[in-house]
């Protein structure tokens, strides 16, 4: 396949080569599904439902597809446990949400105290409504942006699919934090030391307003909101061969977090409270100072409640947006731009700007094909209280693992350890909590029963920053997505630098998250083009359709649809 690609063709080029997504369908959740999708749809598949899907429906039709299917496994453990809490065994099983299982957060704030909201359709809003700003999707980054516009006495107004922390926000693993998991070293490379710099301040910045917010709002010490050390230590034990060279390169990220003005260390000593050292023995890493831990849910559920009460604020659950679209015409001042969105019901609301907040962007679908996407695996692990260190800890394996505690009753705590992510659609899924429970016990053997499994979606930018800004083509429209595993922080400061620039205050954060960037996206357009290549070969996409429908996809399966399309569905 001969490809052409030029700094203005990049977008639309990527997309044709690349769309992994996985998502839930009428309720049901469907993991590690890939799905491919023609260019020019203008639909979120991260949550689209079938009623949105009919333009879709309509180009699969010209292409018939082989009906093949990609049997992809669910571990059956992770349905099926009887220590997991899942969401059919439980009072919560009327909250739709993007998983099947339930995270530990639920353990101290079950989704039945999660603030419930009107649909549109069901409020006393006329069909077409107007409002200043409207934001989509209620999850962190659509909260802390409302949260900011809010506070500057903006109206804003937040739709959502499902119920509010439905999607990714209500299966984190809350680490708060600007040790970010792709590491300085490799930021700077791409996007320079000065843009380092302004990367580790903006998330640094949204670790510490979290803790202002629960300040100024009076949220109080439930979030769990509390100052900790961050650690990186080796994956292999103090004997094995890759032990002294993987010291090394921690000593060098540790250097560059340093220099950038970071509150970093090496220390070749450190020993991890409650790492028993019998088969896998911990020495030396990398300390930052300064990272939090918190509780995800209970802190933007104390938000959504300050919110609910201020007059400029109003929140509708239950309503899918399937389209936004800037109408009018805007030259050097003269003329008037403004965004209609709409919804899967039919109600129009006008805006001055829009938030596509909604953790996949619902249009530009070359934005998605920037990035590259995983599942990643959590479990939570009883441990008596104290036996292990209140920190963020992180091994250095390429697919790293992540723990950190979490409170659980009088006697324990949890552990909650994160890690084994793999593209989604791409590998084996049942070995994952094995993997995760084994890594655990032989690190702490006080390790009790594992309650909580579950997993989530994250996505990796080919150049490792979020996207936060304009979206691309656009002067209204705004997006938030490209987590990069610290999708909280950049959530969290999409608030502040969306705000700003709403307001026209210049933010010094813009450019590194500017969503129109294109110079540090071309720097890895090799890894990129390889990743895409490697999905063609192994779903020979260009050449053959699984399915004719997503509908036709099941829980646990996958399937190809041909992205060549002769037709084209327009945009308003
Ligand atoms: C297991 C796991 C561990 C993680 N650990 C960390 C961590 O330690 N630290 C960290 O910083 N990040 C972590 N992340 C990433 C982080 O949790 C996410 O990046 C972040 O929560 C995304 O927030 P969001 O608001 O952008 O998206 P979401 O929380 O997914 O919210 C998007 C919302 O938009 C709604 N929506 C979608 N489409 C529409 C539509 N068409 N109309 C209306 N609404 C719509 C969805 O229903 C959803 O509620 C982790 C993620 C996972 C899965």
């Amino acid at each position: 396949m001969a490809l052409l690609i030029s700094p203005q063709s990049i977008h639309k080029t990527l997309f044709c080569l690349s769309v992994v997504q996985t998502r839930a369908l009428r309720g049901v959740a469907v993991r590690d599904v890939t799905t491919f999708v023609p260019p020019a749809t203008n639909l979120n598949l991260a949550t689209a439902r079938p009623t949105a899907v009919s333009s879709l429906r309509a180009i699969l039709r010209n292409n018939p597809p082989s009906h093949r299917r990609i049997p992809i496994s669910i571990p059956a453990r992770e349905i099926t446990m009887s220590t997991e809490k899942t969401m059919s065994a439980s009072a919560d099983s009327t909250m739709s949400t993007s998983g099947t299982t339930l995270p530990v957060w639920t353990h101290l704030l079950p989704l039945s105290s999660i603030p419930r909201f009107l649909s549109l359709s069901s409020s006393s809003e006329k069909k077409e409504m107007e409002t200043e700003i409207c934001i989509i999707g209620a999850g962190i980054s659509g909260i802390s942006t409302a949260l900011e516009l809010t506070l500057r006495g903006h109206h804003v107004t937040l739709l959502e699919a499902r119920e509010v922390l439905s999607g990714e926000s209500g299966r984190t693993s809350a680490h708060l934090t600007n040790d970010l998991d792709d590491g300085y070293l490799e930021i700077a490379k791409i996007h320079g030391e000065e843009n380092a710099s302004l990367v580790w301040q903006s998330h640094g910045w949204a670790r510490d307003r979290v803790g202002e917010v629960i300040k100024q709002l009076d949220l109080g010490r439930d979030c769990e909101y509390r100052k900790v050390d961050s650690y990186t230590v080796s994956q292999y034990s103090v004997n094995d061969k890759g032990y002294a060279k993987e010291m090394e390169e921690l000593k060098q990220e540790a250097d560059m977090q340093g220099r950038l003005g970071m509150d970093t260390g090496f220390d070749p000593d450190l020993k991890v409270k409650g790492w028993n050292d019998g088969k896998v023995q911990q020495k030396g890493g990398i300390v930052v100072k300064n990272q939090v831990a918190f509780h995800p849910t209970k802190y933007l559920v104390g938000v959504l409640k300050w919110l609910e009460k201020q007059p400029n604020f109003k929140c509708y659950t239950h309503t899918r947006v399937v389209s936004v679209e800037e109408k009018g015409v805007e030259v050097l001042g003269l003329g008037h731009k403004s965004v209609v969105v709409t919804t899967e019901d039919g109600h129009t609301v006008r805006a001055e700007y829009a938030v596509e907040a909604t953790c996949v962007p619902l249009q530009k679908l070359s934005v998605i094909a920037e990035m590259e996407f995983f599942r990643t695996y959590c479990i939570a692990v009883r441990v008596p209280k104290g036996s292990v260190e209140d920190c963020l800890l992180y091994d250095n394996a390429e697919m790293y693992k992540y723990v950190r505690l979490t409170a659980c009753d009088d006697k324990d705590d949890y552990l909650v350890v994160g890690g084994c992510d793999h593209k989604v659609g791409q590998e084996e899924t049942t070995t994952r909590f094995g993997e995760l429970e084994t890594w655990t016990r032989e690190r702490f053997p006080q390790a009790g029963s594992v309650d909580y499994r579950w997993s989530g979606q994250i996505f990796e930018p080919v150049d490792f920053l979020g996207f936060v800004g304009k979206n691309q083509g656009c002067d209204k429209i705004f997006i938030v997505t490209g987590d990069s595993g610290d999708g909280l922080t950049n959530g969290v400061l999409a608030g502040r630098l969306i705000t700003d620039e709403v307001e026209g205050v210049a933010n010094p954060w813009a450019k590194v998250y500017s969503p129109k960037r294109v110079g540090s996206i071309l720097k890895n357009l090799p890894s990129l083009v390889a990743h895409d290549l490697q999905i063609n070969a192994q779903y020979k996409r260009l050449l053959q359709s699984d399915i004719t429908d997503i509908e036709d996809l099941v829980p646990g399966s996958g399937g190809v649809l041909n992205p060549v399309s002769t037709v084209c569905v327009p945009r308003g």
